[in-house]
């Protein structure tokens, strides 16, 4: 099993490269952001608390996210891997993850961090919001709100796992193509077979 975060900041292209490293590598894809559209959409009490926090780009609270990823590991009891996108967002996320995980005897293979200079993201965001129809980033406010968020809760989250080596800064500016072959680069070097 290669369990792999997917970690950068809000327009930095995590979901697009997920699309093509699940189909890739035959992993479970984990997005807590669209697993709680879902919720949104199908309008659970869940999905309810959860857009007030998403549309004001707040953080939702960290047991039920993390109630939502243990959910979904005992879901798939035979899974190859799991790519998280946009979780762990703050440190106690990522500790309760490890957890989980340990209770699985596995852990995670590599952190691949995306690295993208700010003026580009709000570019992408507004871009994204034609067509993506998500207030969270139509909203130049809440987008700023997203990145100062950011910073100071999900940062935390990078330094975490240097204390384990697990980290690996790649540049995510760029066209699509080639920074996926830099991610699969990476991911080939650690992973056996
Ligand atoms: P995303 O699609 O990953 O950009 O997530 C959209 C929004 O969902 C975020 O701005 C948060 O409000 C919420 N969200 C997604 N993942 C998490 C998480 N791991 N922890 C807390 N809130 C989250």
């Amino acid at each position: 099993m290669f369990n792999i975060i997917l970690f950068g900041p809000p327009g930095s292209g995590k979901g697009t490269q997920s699309e093509n490293l699940i189909a890739k590598y035959g992993l479970i894809h984990l997005s807590t952001g669209d697993l709680l559209r879902k919720e949104m959409k199908e309008g659970t009490p869940l999905g309810l608390e959860a857009k007030g926090l998403i549309e004001k780009g707040q953080l939702v609270p960290d047991e039920v996210v993390i109630g939502m990823i243990s959910a979904a590991l005992d879901a798939n009891p035979g899974a190859k891997g799991f790519l998280f996108d946009g979780f762990p967002r703050t440190v106690a996320q990522a500790e309760a993850l490890d957890r989980l995980l340990e209770l699985k005897k596995t852990s995670i293979g590599v952190v691949l961090a995306l690295q993208v200079n700010e003026d580009e993201l709000v570019k992408r965001l507004v871009n994204r919001a034609k067509t993506s129809g998500r207030l969270d980033d139509a909203d130049v406010e809440v987008q700023k709100k997203r990145q100062d968020v950011y910073k100071k809760e999900t940062l935390p989250v990078a330094a975490y796992y240097s204390q384990f080596d697990k980290v690996v800064n790649l540049n995510g500016e760029g066209n699509i193509e080639d920074i996926f072959a830099s991610l699969c680069t990476e991911i080939d070097k650690r992973k056996k077979n």
